[in-house]
Protein backbone atom coordinates (compact mmCIF):
# COMPACT_ATOMS: atom_id res chain seq x y z
CA UNK A 1 0.00 0.00 0.00
CA UNK A 2 1.38 2.98 -1.06
CA UNK A 3 0.77 6.28 1.18
CA UNK A 4 0.68 8.68 -2.61
CA UNK A 5 -1.33 6.39 -4.38
CA UNK A 6 -4.03 6.32 -1.43
CA UNK A 7 -3.74 10.23 -1.82
CA UNK A 8 -4.10 10.47 -4.95
CA UNK A 9 -7.21 7.80 -4.87
CA UNK A 10 -8.77 10.24 -2.52
CA UNK A 11 -7.93 13.34 -4.67
CA UNK A 12 -9.49 12.20 -7.67
CA UNK A 13 -12.69 10.53 -6.07
CA UNK A 14 -13.18 14.09 -4.14
CA UNK A 15 -12.82 15.93 -7.74
CA UNK A 16 -15.18 13.72 -9.43
CA UNK A 17 -17.40 14.09 -6.66
CA UNK A 18 -16.92 17.60 -6.67
CA UNK A 19 -17.37 17.87 -10.79
CA UNK A 20 -21.05 15.83 -9.91
CA UNK A 21 -22.06 18.23 -7.46
CA UNK A 22 -21.21 21.31 -9.24
CA UNK A 23 -23.66 20.07 -12.29
CA UNK A 24 -26.50 19.14 -9.48
CA UNK A 25 -26.45 22.81 -8.14
CA UNK A 26 -26.04 24.68 -11.59
CA UNK A 27 -27.68 22.23 -14.39
CA UNK A 28 -29.92 20.18 -12.14
CA UNK A 29 -31.72 19.35 -15.21
CA UNK A 30 -28.75 17.05 -16.50
CA UNK A 31 -28.21 15.62 -13.00
CA UNK A 32 -31.69 14.05 -13.48
CA UNK A 33 -32.27 12.98 -9.73
CA UNK A 34 -31.54 9.84 -10.08
CA UNK A 35 -30.27 8.45 -6.74
CA UNK A 36 -28.28 5.36 -8.49
CA UNK A 37 -26.49 7.67 -10.48
CA UNK A 38 -25.98 10.09 -7.34
CA UNK A 39 -24.61 7.23 -5.04
CA UNK A 40 -22.53 5.42 -7.93
CA UNK A 41 -20.93 8.82 -9.33
CA UNK A 42 -20.28 10.29 -5.25
CA UNK A 43 -19.26 7.26 -3.37
CA UNK A 44 -18.65 4.52 -5.95
CA UNK A 45 -16.06 6.37 -8.73
CA UNK A 46 -13.45 3.66 -9.49
CA UNK A 47 -14.18 1.78 -6.17
CA UNK A 48 -12.65 -1.51 -8.79
CA UNK A 49 -9.59 0.30 -8.23
CA UNK A 50 -8.76 -1.26 -4.50
CA UNK A 51 -9.06 -4.31 -6.08
CA UNK A 52 -5.65 -5.78 -5.29
CA UNK A 53 -5.12 -6.46 -9.01
CA UNK A 54 -5.62 -3.63 -10.06
CA UNK A 55 -4.24 -1.46 -6.78
CA UNK A 56 -0.87 -2.91 -6.92
CA UNK A 57 -0.09 -2.77 -11.03
CA UNK A 58 -0.83 1.13 -10.33
CA UNK A 59 0.36 1.82 -7.41
CA UNK A 60 3.98 0.00 -8.56
CA UNK A 61 3.58 1.66 -12.04
CA UNK A 62 2.80 5.33 -11.21
CA UNK A 63 4.72 5.27 -8.01
CA UNK A 64 7.22 2.65 -7.62
CA UNK A 65 10.79 3.60 -8.28
CA UNK A 66 11.50 0.65 -11.15
CA UNK A 67 9.33 1.09 -13.94
CA UNK A 68 10.32 -2.80 -15.84
CA UNK A 69 9.00 -4.33 -18.31
CA UNK A 70 6.87 -6.56 -16.32
CA UNK A 71 5.45 -3.58 -14.51
CA UNK A 72 4.71 -1.85 -17.64
CA UNK A 73 2.44 -4.75 -18.60
CA UNK A 74 1.05 -5.89 -15.49
CA UNK A 75 -0.19 -1.83 -15.45
CA UNK A 76 -1.53 -2.42 -18.65
CA UNK A 77 -3.68 -6.01 -17.47
CA UNK A 78 -4.74 -3.85 -14.57
CA UNK A 79 -6.06 -1.15 -16.90
CA UNK A 80 -7.82 -3.36 -19.19
CA UNK A 81 -9.40 -5.10 -15.82
CA UNK A 82 -10.61 -1.71 -14.97
CA UNK A 83 -12.13 -0.46 -18.65
CA UNK A 84 -14.29 -3.81 -19.01
CA UNK A 85 -15.16 -3.86 -15.07
CA UNK A 86 -16.38 0.18 -14.97
CA UNK A 87 -19.20 1.22 -17.70
CA UNK A 88 -18.07 4.76 -17.36
CA UNK A 89 -15.67 4.44 -19.34
CA UNK A 90 -16.37 4.54 -23.20
CA UNK A 91 -14.36 1.46 -24.21
CA UNK A 92 -16.39 -1.04 -21.89
CA UNK A 93 -19.03 0.22 -24.69
CA UNK A 94 -17.00 -1.19 -27.77
CA UNK A 95 -18.33 -4.82 -28.65
CA UNK A 96 -15.28 -6.72 -30.55
CA UNK A 97 -16.97 -9.34 -31.98
CA UNK A 98 -15.03 -13.07 -32.73
CA UNK A 99 -16.91 -13.03 -36.29
CA UNK A 100 -15.41 -10.93 -38.63
CA UNK A 101 -18.28 -10.42 -40.41
CA UNK A 102 -19.82 -9.10 -37.51
CA UNK A 103 -16.37 -6.62 -36.22
CA UNK A 104 -16.59 -3.93 -33.85
CA UNK A 105 -20.38 -2.88 -33.01
CA UNK A 106 -20.01 0.52 -30.57
CA UNK A 107 -23.35 0.48 -28.20
CA UNK A 108 -24.69 3.74 -26.80
CA UNK A 109 -24.26 4.34 -23.11
CA UNK A 110 -26.95 4.62 -20.31
CA UNK A 111 -27.33 8.31 -19.56
CA UNK A 112 -25.49 7.84 -15.97
CA UNK A 113 -22.36 6.60 -16.93
CA UNK A 114 -22.12 9.50 -19.57
CA UNK A 115 -22.74 11.87 -16.51
CA UNK A 116 -20.17 10.20 -14.56
CA UNK A 117 -17.56 9.78 -17.53
CA UNK A 118 -17.98 13.55 -18.08
CA UNK A 119 -17.57 14.22 -14.40
CA UNK A 120 -14.35 11.97 -14.26
CA UNK A 121 -12.75 14.24 -17.40
CA UNK A 122 -13.90 17.04 -15.64
CA UNK A 123 -12.27 16.17 -12.38
CA UNK A 124 -8.81 16.75 -13.89
CA UNK A 125 -9.56 20.33 -14.41
CA UNK A 126 -11.20 20.51 -11.26
CA UNK A 127 -7.70 19.11 -9.59
CA UNK A 128 -5.68 22.08 -11.83
CA UNK A 129 -8.53 24.61 -10.57
CA UNK A 130 -8.92 25.58 -14.72
CA UNK A 131 -12.20 24.55 -14.99
CA UNK A 132 -12.21 24.85 -18.97
CA UNK A 133 -9.66 22.71 -19.25
CA UNK A 134 -12.25 20.11 -19.98
CA UNK A 135 -13.41 21.59 -23.55
CA UNK A 136 -9.81 21.66 -24.90
CA UNK A 137 -9.07 17.92 -23.84
CA UNK A 138 -12.52 17.07 -25.60
CA UNK A 139 -11.57 18.63 -28.72
CA UNK A 140 -7.86 16.80 -28.46
CA UNK A 141 -9.48 12.86 -27.88
CA UNK A 142 -13.09 13.37 -29.26
CA UNK A 143 -12.30 11.94 -32.89
CA UNK A 144 -10.22 8.97 -31.04
CA UNK A 145 -12.81 8.31 -29.05
CA UNK A 146 -15.62 5.34 -30.10
CA UNK A 147 -18.81 7.02 -29.16
CA UNK A 148 -21.95 5.73 -30.48
CA UNK A 149 -23.88 8.44 -32.29
CA UNK A 150 -26.51 9.14 -29.51
CA UNK A 151 -23.94 8.81 -26.70
CA UNK A 152 -21.82 11.16 -28.91
CA UNK A 153 -24.52 14.35 -28.73
CA UNK A 154 -25.48 13.90 -25.40
CA UNK A 155 -21.71 14.12 -24.24
CA UNK A 156 -21.39 17.39 -26.07
CA UNK A 157 -24.94 18.69 -25.27
CA UNK A 158 -23.84 17.97 -21.53
CA UNK A 159 -20.49 19.71 -22.15
CA UNK A 160 -21.96 22.93 -24.27
CA UNK A 161 -24.45 23.21 -21.23
CA UNK A 162 -21.23 23.24 -18.92
CA UNK A 163 -19.87 25.58 -20.62
CA UNK A 164 -22.78 28.07 -21.41
CA UNK A 165 -23.23 28.09 -17.41
CA UNK A 166 -19.26 28.79 -16.56
CA UNK A 167 -19.56 31.71 -18.94
CA UNK A 168 -22.55 33.18 -17.89
CA UNK A 169 -21.32 32.52 -14.01
CA UNK A 170 -17.85 34.09 -14.79
CA UNK A 171 -19.85 37.17 -15.85
CA UNK A 172 -21.93 37.11 -13.20
CA UNK A 173 -19.05 37.47 -10.83
CA UNK A 174 -16.76 40.12 -13.03
ZN1 LIG B 1 -12.46 4.75 -14.00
Amino acid sequence: MSFQYDQYLEQHRGNVRRAYEWICENLPELSNGDLSANFQIQFEHDASKNNSDEYDAYDAYFYGNNRSYRVMKDYQVAWLLHLHRNPHHWQYWVLINDDPKEGEVILEMPYYYILEMICDWWSFSWSQGKLDEIFNWYDEHSKYMKLAPKTRKTVENILSRIKEKLDEIEHETR
